[in-house]
């Protein structure tokens, strides 16, 4: 079968581990040139590492997503390394606290989180899209079930991604007759590094998180990154300002 995305220009935020990663692998599976950013080196440039060694084409650029001049940086070396930018999936972020009420809630924490969850995602919009209009392509934003529902005692983290939800929605609107499509991910448990503390039989929470979720086991990275290359294929050319939740039924 051809691949999807020969000769298109893929960047990912946070491809550096888990869903990131397995997003970016894809895309170079699907012939595209990609671009991995994250706050780590060594890591993302293991990304990169495993896209040549298949054969593909892929650039690391060092990015923290909550510094302006870093990802005006990372678009700039884009368009100086590959010429264009077709595809964007804004997916770095971080998760806080969830084990602290609001009253406890540390603020320097609800600064990180919503520096890099929210104003990340804002930010990687702002400078990307100008050369996502010019080739006509499209935005996939890391949202989460928390950005459809809340829960207790994550407050920055469920503000973030309800935040990413109605941003996507806003700048979706905004652009709609120009040629760009622009949705996000909504996932609910992943196996990453992210969910290492809930995803390991035997840990008290455990048993209650895997009850919320209808199919009986959790997400894995690369079922994400399928519902990513969905959104930013020609099978979507009608969506945008969409919410697609790869959840396994935790939404139901
Ligand atoms: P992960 O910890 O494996 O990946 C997070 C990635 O973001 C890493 O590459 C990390 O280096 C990068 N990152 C963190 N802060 C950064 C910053 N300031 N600048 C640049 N890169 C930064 O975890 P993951 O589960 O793959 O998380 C990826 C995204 O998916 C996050 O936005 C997370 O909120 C979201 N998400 C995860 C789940 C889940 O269950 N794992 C569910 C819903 C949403």
């Amino acid at each position: 079968m051809t691949p999807l995305f020969t000769g298109k220009i893929a960047l990912v935020t946070g491809g550096s581990s888990g869903i990131g990663k397995a997003t970016a692998l894809a895309f170079a599976q699907q012939g595209a040139k990609v671009v991995v950013t994250s706050r780590r080196e060594e890591e993302g440039q293991n990304t990169v590492h495993l896209i040549k060694e298949a054969g593909g084409e892929a650039l690391f650029i060092k990015t923290d997503v909550s510094k302006s001049a870093d990802v005006q940086n990372m678009v700039n070396q884009t368009i100086d390394h590959f010429g264009a930018l077709d595809f964007a999936f804004n997916n770095a972020g971080i998760s806080g606290s969830f084990l602290t009420p609001l009253l406890s809630y540390d603020e320097s924490t609800w600064d990180d989180v919503i520096d890099i969850n929210l104003k990340g995602v804002f930010l990687s919009m702002k400078y990307e899209l100008p050369h996502i209009l010019k080739t006509k392509g499209a935005i996939v934003n890391m949202a989460s079930t928390a950005g459809l529902k809340a829960g207790a005692m994550g407050v920055a983290y469920y503000a973030s991604k309800h935040g990413v939800v109605g941003m996507t929605k806003a700048v979706a609107f905004e652009y709609a007759t120009q040629g760009v499509r622009i949705n996000a991910v909504a996932p609910a448990i992943i196996e990453t590094d992210m969910t290492s503390d809930v995803t390991v039989k035997g840990t008290p929470v455990y048993d209650r998180i895997l009850a919320r979720h209808p199919m009986g086991r959790f997400g894995q990275p690369e079922e994400v990154a399928n519902a990513v290359l969905f959104l930013c294929s020609p099978a979507a050319s009608y969506m945008t300002g969409h919410i697609l939740p790869i959840d396994g039924g935790f939404m139901i």
